[in-house]
């Protein structure tokens, strides 16, 4: 899927105005989010940008040139105990969720070796209620054994919603990325939610 990265946003009516569907990338801090999306676009660097100073906080829009644009959610994990979840990361990313038109998919990644923490129950019991198709990659899979990847994936299917897909994925190897990308193009291509 070759992208270029279109634009940063602080919040929701910074981002782009036109109706061009969006897939939407989440995931703790440290899941491999960046490196994810880098793979998925067959560029080394792509979502290097997000890393920057004074980005990590904003919303990236990625063009993806057959159609479609892929977007980069600040990574969650830097909440402080004493904040709630959604205070802590911010009510750009909660107004993205709840009210973006253009969002018709979300990607959540996730470490294969710590899945399903809190904040990613959220985000599927979200995905869930708003009726988004939900793709989960099981990310770093490359670092579990052939026997640990079956459970691990066995498991996470079992607590997602019906209709949820779940993958086996690196970010490094490559594992699962043919599939991911088919997965992702698909929703691109689908018609807008209603608003
Ligand atoms: P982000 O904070 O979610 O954007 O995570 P990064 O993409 O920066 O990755 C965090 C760390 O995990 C980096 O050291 C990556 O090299 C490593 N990493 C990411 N994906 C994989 C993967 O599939 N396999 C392995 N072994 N390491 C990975």
């Amino acid at each position: 899927m070759a992208s270029e990265f279109l634009t940063s946003a602080d919040r929701l009516d910074a981002c782009p105005r036109d109706d061009v569907a969006e897939v939407a990338f989440a995931g703790r801090s440290n899941a491999g989010k960046s490196s994810t999306l880098n793979r998925l676009t067959g560029r080394r660097q792509l979502a290097r940008v997000s890393k920057t100073p004074g980005r990590t906080q904003l919303i990236n829009f990625f063009t993806v040139n057959e159609g479609g644009r892929l977007v980069d959610l600040p990574g969650y994990g830097y909440a402080r105990a004493a904040k709630s979840r959604q205070q802590a990361w911010g009510e750009a990313v909660d107004q993205y969720l709840n009210r973006r038109s253009n969002l018709v998919g979300l990607v959540l990644v996730m470490d294969a070796r710590h899945p399903l923490k809190p904040f990613d129950r959220d985000m599927i019991d979200w995905s869930a209620a708003r009726s988004l198709p939900l793709l989960t990659l099981l990310n770093k899979a490359d670092k579990l054994k052939r026997g640990e990847r079956t459970k691990v994936r066995r498991s996470v299917e079992a607590e997602v919603p019906p209709g949820t897909r779940t993958l086996l994925f690196s970010a490094v190897t490559g594992m699962g990325a043919f599939e991911a990308i088919a997965a992702v193009r698909e929703r691109l291509g689908g018609p807008l939610a209603q608003p």
